[in-house]
């Protein structure tokens, strides 16, 4: 039978109600007690690395968790985190890139409802994940909720309240798990490299969502606080320069004091494609700017902060960010 580490680290799966609102407060051995039926699949033992609000998780604590499943690598056939739900598709990403090749899977879930209440659903996300956890053959970083396995580089939530709360963006979801079986539409392809770790993360990246009025010159504040930034801009790529609100300007100045910009969009689907339109083409083209395309604003950022931890040459990063890790970028330029 196969061995399966089950990690909590809080969320509203692990939640009581509180004077103030919902709050973790079930351990790890409380939540397994939910799930006897788990003793089926596979052989479980519990840690419990944290109790908070996926709102309060931040990289050093994505590194601890990484750091936790490489000590028990060799012992556990796979990994079941159970999480927040509302940064968990950034801790998703976080793992892709410290993890990366596994042999073994690592699987996040959690809940909309906590497993203590009457009606949940803790108890499915928790069984699917572990059954997924044990099919032969899935290796990597998942999501598993409400009936899908989305790959971890290409998870978002997209819903604040109903069961269905993540969908895969721009990519398959890998596959559809009911009560009866798995159908795995997205195979992990035999890896010929081993599983390889890292233990660094840089979090100096900055997201910054386009708005029509907004003023350029915060771009500068930005760049004295930050070595990365992410413009969500608009459609396929588009950034402003007409009149007084000229952002490449801002551009020019940041890329010439070694800041990475990279130019993602604000619509969920299709990612971006800059130079379709004049507004776009001139930023990727006149500057050393980079883009998104089909890449989550999530995985992007996170993929940021993993190779800040290793360079800041602007070279270099651009080779690591346009190389796909786990299926993170598919559609670039030709
Ligand atoms: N605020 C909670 C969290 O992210 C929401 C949830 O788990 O669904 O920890």
């Amino acid at each position: 039978m196969k061995r399966i580490l089950l990690l909590t680290t809080g969320g509203t799966i692990a939640s009581v109600k509180t004077e103030n609102g919902l709050a973790p407060g079930t351990s790890g051995e409380e939540i397994l007690s939910y799930i006897p039926e788990a003793k089926k699949y596979c052989r479980m033992e519990v840690c419990q690395i944290f109790s908070l609000d996926s709102t309060n998780l931040q990289p050093e604590h994505w590194l601890k968790i990484a750091g936790k499943i490489r000590e028990a690598y060799e012992k556990f056939d796979g990994f079941v985190i159970t999480h927040g739900t509302d940064t968990m598709a950034y801790t998703a990403a976080a793992l892709s890139y410290l993890i990366q090749n596994p042999e073994k899977p690592v699987i996040l879930t959690g809940a909309q409802k906590p497993i203590s209440a009457p009606i949940t659903d803790a108890r499915k996300n928790l069984l699917d994940s572990i059954r997924f956890a044990v099919k032969d053959g899935v290796r990597g970083v998942y999501i598993v909720f409400d009936g899908k396995a989305i790959l971890g580089t290409r998870a978002r939530k997209i819903r604040t309240k109903s069961y269905s709360a993540f969908d895969s963006i721009n990519y398959p979801v890998a596959a559809f798990i009911d009560d009866r079986r798995i159908l795995q539409y997205v195979e992990a392809e035999e890896e010929p490299v081993p599983v390889r770790f890292y233990d660094q993360i840089d979090p100096g990246v900055f997201l910054l969502k386009l708005i029509p009025g907004m003023e350029p010159d915060i771009l500068r504040y930005i760049g004295s606080r930050y070595d990365a930034i992410i413009i969500e801009s608009y459609g396929v790529g588009g950034i402003p320069f007409y009149d007084r609100r000229n952002f490449l300007e801002e551009l020019a100045r940041l890329t010439r004091d070694g800041k990475i910009v990279v130019i993602a969009t604000q619509v969920m689907l299709e990612g971006s494609d800059a130079e379709v339109y004049e507004v776009g083409f001139k930023a990727v083209n006149e500057y050393n700017v980079l883009q998104a395309y089909d890449m989550t604003v999530e995985a992007a950022a996170v993929k940021l902060m993993w190779i800040l931890g290793m360079t800041r040459d602007f070279a270099r990063v651009r080779e690591l960010f346009y190389r796909p890790v786990s299926h993170d970028i598919v559609s670039m330029e030709e």
